[in-house]
């Protein structure tokens, strides 16, 4: 690879210097992990998936007129997007009950939320991303009343796009996790939709079987994280059944759940 400046290395991904002013490096890595990297692992081929899948899910935004970062993908791993300056937040919203509302609330995993909700998280390692309140984020200074507003309806927007994507292609969206950033140009300044949408950060859940296809698989050791990963970009119709992304991928008929690999998610 080229002399480039390394930004910053994260736990799946590195940001560089991109090749012109206000441009930055998105390349995804095979390392997943999980439980504030305490656990971690190189899964052969997902940052591959996630780079496509990625890129799909925000020309789609981009499509409907949802501002983001992305601006090309460059190569298999890597895509190049606007430089932003994070918001330090984590955007969560839950169309179904999972994960750490399940545990804090005491919902049953599956359990359809009476409308979506959206949370935040701080995004802070040493704390292990605690959740906030629109108040923290308020006398915190992490963004402004009206960039909260912009944030949340953009979430909304966003869930919206993605869980008609997911559907038609028999697929459940449970919840997922969006970041957002701050574009400066020149006394201008607005606010995009920042990092990376792939089964790294969302639940999926195939609509027939409730298989999982998405970083629980690797976070509850059920092995098979890859091959779900590339099952949603065969449906997506980005990735040829019978390879894992490597050769010029070409719509591909939506493939048909197998009953043989049945998860309970309840
Ligand atoms: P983490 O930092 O949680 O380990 P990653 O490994 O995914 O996560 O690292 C990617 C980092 O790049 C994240 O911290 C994310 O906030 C940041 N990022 C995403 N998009 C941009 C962007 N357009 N400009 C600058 N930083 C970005
Ligand atoms: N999520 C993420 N990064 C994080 C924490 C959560 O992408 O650091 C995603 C996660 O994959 C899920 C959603 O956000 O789709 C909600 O996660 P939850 O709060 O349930 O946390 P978890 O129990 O997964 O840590």
């Amino acid at each position: 690879m080229s002399r480039r400046r390394k930004i910053y290395e994260g736990k799946a991904k590195i940001i560089y210097e991109g090749p012109e002013p206000g441009t930055v490096i998105q390349h995804f890595k095979d390392d997943a992990t999980a439980f504030n990297a305490k656990k971690h692992e190189i899964i052969e081929g997902k940052g591959v998936i996630n780079n496509r899948i990625s890129e799909y899910i925000f020309q789609g935004l981009g499509e409907i007129g949802v501002q983001t970062h992305f601006i090309k993908r460059l190569n298999m791993r890597e895509q190049l997007v606007h430089k932003l300056e994070i918001i330090p937040i984590e955007v969560v919203v839950r169309n179904i009950a999972a994960g750490s509302i399940s545990k804090r609330l005491g919902i049953k995993e599956g359990t359809q939320l009476p409308r979506p909700i959206i949370e935040f998280f701080y995004k802070d390692d040493d704390l292990d991303d605690p959740m906030i309140l629109e108040e923290h984020i308020n006398a915190f200074g992490w963004a402004s009343p009206g960039e909260i507003d912009e944030i949340m309806s953009t979430a909304l927007r966003v869930n919206d796009f993605l869980a008609g994507l997911f559907r038609g292609i028999g697929i459940r969206l449970v919840d997922f996790k969006i970041e957002f950033g701050r574009q400066f140009e020149e006394d201008m300044m607005r606010i995009l939709l920042a990092d990376e949408i792939s089964p790294d950060n969302c639940r999926l859940w195939d609509v027939e079987t409730n298989k999982k296809l998405d970083k629980d698989r690797f976070r509850q050791d059920m092995g098979g994280m890859v091959e779900a990963y590339q099952e949603v970009a065969i449906r997506l119709g980005i990735l040829n059944p019978g390879n894992n992304g490597e050769e010029r991928p070409k719509p591909v008929l939506v493939s048909s759940n197998t009953s043989a690999d049945k998860d309970k998610t309840d």
